[in-house]
């Protein structure tokens, strides 16, 4: 959100209060280069939620990216389409009940991770072993391609299916 007085795009927001509909919401802002306040109303389904990467730098938040990174992880394993879509969902949710709207690529990878856990141990530990070590989703996509034509990685994975066989 741009400051109105000097254009400056880092405003920080002082207040956040949601309209009883829940589809607006009214903001009291400050801006952080010339320290002008102003309130904005906006619609809750037209904001941008942004991610916040290990560098610093943010980012909208790319729904295709996710899906993209969790599907490379979940690569022939019992994981439905529906189901990656149910967790790209509870980030965005959970990043736009922030009140910045803003969420860490780590808190996004831990998110994620919490469902995973559950759903498909496999498409866990490849998510897991390389999300962590990385800011940019496309590298990460990246990594897991490589990963995923590692015999070691295999093998971690075929450990896995049958310590899971045997419990
Ligand atoms: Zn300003």
């Amino acid at each position: 959100m741009k400051c109105r007085q000097c254009k400056s795009e880092e405003t920080k927001v002082l207040e956040s209060r949601e309209s009883k509909d829940g589809l607006t919401v009214r903001r009291r802002r400050e801006c952080q280069n010339c320290g002008y306040r102003f309130t904005t109303f906006e619609r809750s389904e037209e904001l941008p939620v942004y991610v916040v990467k290990r560098n610093g730098a943010r980012e909208p938040f790319d729904r295709q990216k996710l899906l993209r990174s969790m599907t490379v992880a979940c690569q022939k394993r019992a994981v439905s389409a529906k189901e990656l879509e149910g967790i790209a969902d509870y980030v965005e949710l959970t990043a736009s009940q922030r009140d910045d709207r803003e969420i860490s690529s780590q808190v996004i990878g831990e998110l994620v991770l919490d469902v995973l856990r559950h759903l498909d141990p496999v498409a866990y530990v490849r998510f897991a072993s390389v999300y962590r070590a990385f800011s940019d989703p496309e590298d990460f996509v990246r990594e897991l391609q490589r990963l995923a034509q590692n015999s070691r990685f295999n093998k971690t994975q075929d450990e896995l299916e049958n310590s899971d066989s045997v419990q």
